[in-house]
């Protein structure tokens, strides 16, 4: 039986700060534009990452081999919202899965339509829906969909 923790309080994201590696976003990028995601793979263990880092989290060694990642993957978990975090109702429940694209080995965290909350599923598979003019941008995957 798994275990199910409820943690109840404010978690304000927004005074977080993230520290993210230019030279792996910026590949990630360039390549969105086209509807491909590019992360980067470890010459050593073969561990993919996306966005890629400059140095491969297993292995302590630096890393630049390129590595196409598919955008289709699978749920691995996901929250649901039901407010902002200042503690607003939303007008929609707000599904935010974190996904295990195929040929990637780190997780990306993302929002899903298309689906109802109680048909989220953890194992669930889903794909990435492109914004219909891609620029290069994090906007350009717009979010995840049931495949
Ligand atoms: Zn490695």
């Amino acid at each position: 039986m798994e275990e199910t923790k409820v943690v109840t309080g404010a978690w304000e994201l927004s005074t977080f700060k993230f520290n993210i590696e230019g030279r792996g976003l910026q590949l990630m990028l360039k390549h969105m534009k086209d509807r491909k995601l590019m992360g980067i793979k470890c010459h050593q263990c073969g561990t993919v990452y996306l966005p890629g880092p400059f140095y491969c989290r297993k292995c302590h060694i630096r890393i630049d081999e390129p590595a196409e990642v598919s955008d289709h993957g699978q749920v691995m978990t996901f929250t649901i919202g039901y407010a902002d975090v200042r503690g607003n109702p939303l007008d929609e429940p707000r599904i935010a899965p974190i996904v295990k694209l195929d040929g990637c080995d780190s997780w990306i965290m993302g929002v899903m339509q298309g689906c109802a909350p109680e048909d989220v599923h953890v194992g669930m598979r889903v794909k990435v829906h492109w914004a219909e003019e891609t620029t290069g941008s994090l906007q350009d995957m717009q979010y995840f969909v049931p495949e």
